[in-house]
């Protein structure tokens, strides 16, 4: 599988293990203390559009295809599928702590809760799931207090620094101290790819100072704006005391990379999503 990378040295390790391909994080996987992934379209069953890693029900994908694919992807990570637990994303900065009760909750049982964008646990074996097709999603290991946080950060949530306020949850719910925290931004839409028109850029100019907005943001003509959102969540994560060497950026771009992942930008409405996923051992 060629991947089209960004920048210098590899981040991202392309992993396949049961039939499935997934993109993993070397910071988080040496420590031993977890597993995760983020998926990519290869290895599952889904058809069309959906092509063949569709983690979302309601697209308009055959529901028991989508139950195979959280199957495969179970069984490729070697956790259980029942005892995953899925946001509900709405682009809020709303972090919800699962505890062993949630179990399934998004994929074999309703969801009790909406409005979720972040997941946090201390439980073992409990997974959560976060949902992506160019928004960035971030992971947290304390490796301290043992305890993770998942969380959807698009443009909206990166101006509101749902990393901090993850990290903060995680604070209150675990004693987590930020200098602690490893912290991966995971594959999102790249700065080449991502325009934005001067109503977002307004946003980010209100909410970082104008060292900080003048990494993120190169103009372009028309009033429009390359945004850079990987750098603007790093910032967002070194901000709240998480270390430079305790962070890793992604170098894959879904946008980037249509053959590997679904990107938003690229196909609208015709896609599936891709999710991260995230469980202490
Ligand atoms: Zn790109």
């Amino acid at each position: 599988m060629d991947v089209r990378r960004k920048g210098g040295a590899p981040v991202l390790e392309v992993k396949k293990e049961n039939g499935v391909t997934f993109l993993s994080f070397p910071l988080l996987e040496r420590t031993g203390l977890v597993k995760h992934a983020f998926s990519t379209r290869l290895g599952g069953v889904s058809q069309g559009d959906f092509a063949t890693m569709n983690f979302s029900f309601t697209r308009g994908d055959d529901r028991e295809a989508v139950l195979e694919n959280y199957s495969r992807m179970a069984g490729a990570l070697g956790v259980c599928r029942e005892r995953m637990v899925l946001t509900w994303q709405t682009h809020t900065t709303n972090v919800r702590r699962v505890y062993v009760g949630d179990a399934g909750k998004g994929i074999v049982r309703e969801r009790d809760y909406r409005d979720v964008d972040g997941l946090i646990t201390d439980i073992p074996g409990m997974t959560l799931v976060t949902f992506f097709a160019d928004c960035v999603p971030l992971y947290f290991l304390d490796p301290v207090h043992k305890a993770i946080g998942l969380s959807h950060s698009g443009w909206r949530g990166t101006v509101r620094r749902m990393g901090a306020v993850t990290i903060s949850e995680m604070e209150r719910a675990f004693g987590t101290r930020p200098n602690e925290v490893l912290a991966c931004v995971g594959p999102s839409i790249c700065k080449d790819c991502y325009e934005v028109g001067d109503d977002v850029a307004g946003e980010f100019e209100a909410a970082f100072s104008a060292a900080a907005c003048a990494r993120m943001l190169t103009p372009k003509k028309n009033k429009k704006f390359f945004l850079d959102l990987w750098e603007a969540n790093r910032t967002v994560l070194l901000e709240a005391g998480v270390r430079e060497d305790h962070l890793s950026v992604t170098d894959i771009c879904t946008y980037c990379n249509p053959g590997l992942l679904f990107s938003h930008r690229r196909s609208a409405e015709r896609r599936g999503n891709l999710c991260a996923f995230l469980s202490l051992i």
